[in-house]
């Protein structure tokens, strides 16, 4: 552990301390550990993936458009500014930025966990809260063994490694995974151990309705998946199935004892309609995250001075930005016309490409009534006319050249077109498919958090949580 650097992060946290009177007034507020220095006994710890300023800026002007109110953490005390490099690059994916955040060591994009050569293990921050004696849940929205939910519990050379992952996921030791399931959990060739009869054999319980997970009580560890993989987008959801908010309340439920516990809680489906451009999707997915970090702040009511909520991002998606002039009733009034995602769109137009009438003019009141797009201008018109007729090329024979690429990303061209003319009515662009370079937001409130003001690289993340865990 000496060679966290922690001393030199202390003393630039005594610095805060000094000069921040809000600093002061969350140190004083906080629960000494043991050695008398600060920690956090409950740790909540949310990563919106693909989570940029924009994205919640964007979700706080639906919610207020919406008549909800503000979004829950953008008001909280303590707001800093992250760095996102790897350790040989200005683009980071989801594994190395999750390898950062949960151990506070940088590495290349693809590698969970590991050093830059795929032979060093880091330990991460829910590991040692393990070791200490605090109970772990892992929540997300996408699949368990995805790099960010991975990041926790891992070590791979690489994120891709499905199967490997799902049978460390077995053992762990960890008490909660919710939200998606292990996706490829036989392997590639589906002829592997299933990775949930491995898990039972170490203990898990693995729980699959709504009914069984409300009955589960503490003890046991139990896997909870939303499905085979991923949970919809929250826009998509099927009425009655258990929302991100309730994986949380449940974990909460389930990990809550006198040692305490670490939980992260991921909106991984956020970074996917980013990278769609699907702004819709993504204010709903939104808002889906926050109805779970809303599950953490009541909890932290009951437990003021022992507990910490932090809420931030692995990196940006889309390079999205939003105009100066965009009102919240104005993104409101635009967004909520689309009722579902553009990927359910995108079966739409593979059901037509089959069908015998597949003139553009059939197609348009198709694309007015999905995303309500009643008023568009001949330039709007024409460049659905030309992603009309790429997206009724067979896939196989489309030119992806770089103006396709450019225009259209790996997506379905009409879907992307669509949603891109939505975002622009709603005063909300994007410059990419990808991930972006830019910083991002973080919030934090409760014990510790002073930790986390001022701008910082991802790694520092990682360690101020292991540093903030109680001792034993
Ligand atoms: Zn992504």
């Amino acid at each position: 552990m000496t060679d966290l650097k922690l001393v030199p992060r202390f003393q630039r946290f005594l610095k805060n301390a000094v000069f921040s009177f809000l600093a002061v007034l969350l140190l004083t507020s906080a629960a000494p550990g043991a050695e008398g220095r600060e920690s956090a006994k409950y740790i909540f710890l949310f990563i919106g993936d693909g989570m940029g300023e924009a994205q919640v800026r964007a979700a706080e002007l639906y919610s207020l458009g919406s008549g909800t109110g503000k979004i829950s953490f953008s008001s909280m005390p303590v707001r800093g500014k992250m760095s996102t490099s790897t350790a040989d690059g200005a683009v980071t994916d989801s594994a190395a930025a999750g390898t950062a955040l949960a151990s506070g060591f940088k590495t290349k994009n693809g590698i969970l966990n590991m050093d830059p050569s795929g032979t060093k293990r880091f330990l991460t921050v829910a590991m040692l809260a393990r070791d200490r004696g605090m109970k772990v849940g892992i929540v997300t929205s996408s699949f368990l063994n995805d790099a960010t939910p991975a990041a926790f519990y891992a070590w791979r050379p690489s994120r891709t490694d499905w199967y490997e992952i799902g049978e460390q996921l077995a053992e762990s030791g960890f008490d909660y995974f919710a939200g998606g399931g292990v996706t490829r959990r036989r392997g590639r060739k589906g002829n592997l151990r299933d990775v949930y009869g491995l898990a039972r054999e170490k203990g898990y319980r693995v729980l699959g309705t709504r009914e069984e997970l409300a009955a589960a009580k503490p003890g046991a560890p139990i896997i909870a998946p939303g499905s085979a993989g991923a949970l919809p987008y929250d826009m998509d959801r099927p009425k009655g199935s258990l929302s991100l908010a309730e994986y949380t309340r449940h974990g909460i439920r389930l990990l809550d004892n006198p040692e305490g516990f670490f939980l992260m809680v991921e909106g991984g489906t956020i970074d996917w309609a980013c990278h769609r451009n699907d702004a819709a999707a993504l204010v709903h997915d939104m808002a889906a995250f926050d109805a779970a970090v809303k599950e953490a702040l009541a909890f932290a009511q009951t437990r003021p001075k022992e507990t910490l909520i932090v809420v931030l991002a692995d990196h940006e998606t889309g390079g999205m930005s939003i105009d100066g002039t965009a009102s919240a009733a104005q993104v409101y009034a635009v967004l909520s016309n689309q009722h579902r995602s553009s990927e359910v769109f995108d079966r739409k137009i593979e059901e037509f490409r089959r069908g015998k009438d597949r003139s553009f003019e059939k197609m348009l009141p198709v694309i007015t009534e999905t995303f309500g797009l009643h008023s568009l201008t001949e330039g709007e018109l024409n460049d659905l006319r030309a992603a009309f007729a790429q997206s009724m090329k067979p896939k196989d024979q489309r030119k992806r050249d770089r103006n396709y690429l450019r225009r259209y990303g790996p997506y379905e061209p009409l879907s992307v077109t669509a949603t891109r003319i939505l975002g622009r009515k709603a005063g909300i662009t994007w410059s990419s498919f990808g991930h972006s370079g830019a910083d991002v937001p973080v919030f934090a409130q409760g014990a510790g958090s002073a930790s986390f003001a001022g701008e910082y690289d991802n790694t520092e993340v990682g360690r101020i949580l292991m540093y903030l865990l109680p001792s034993r």
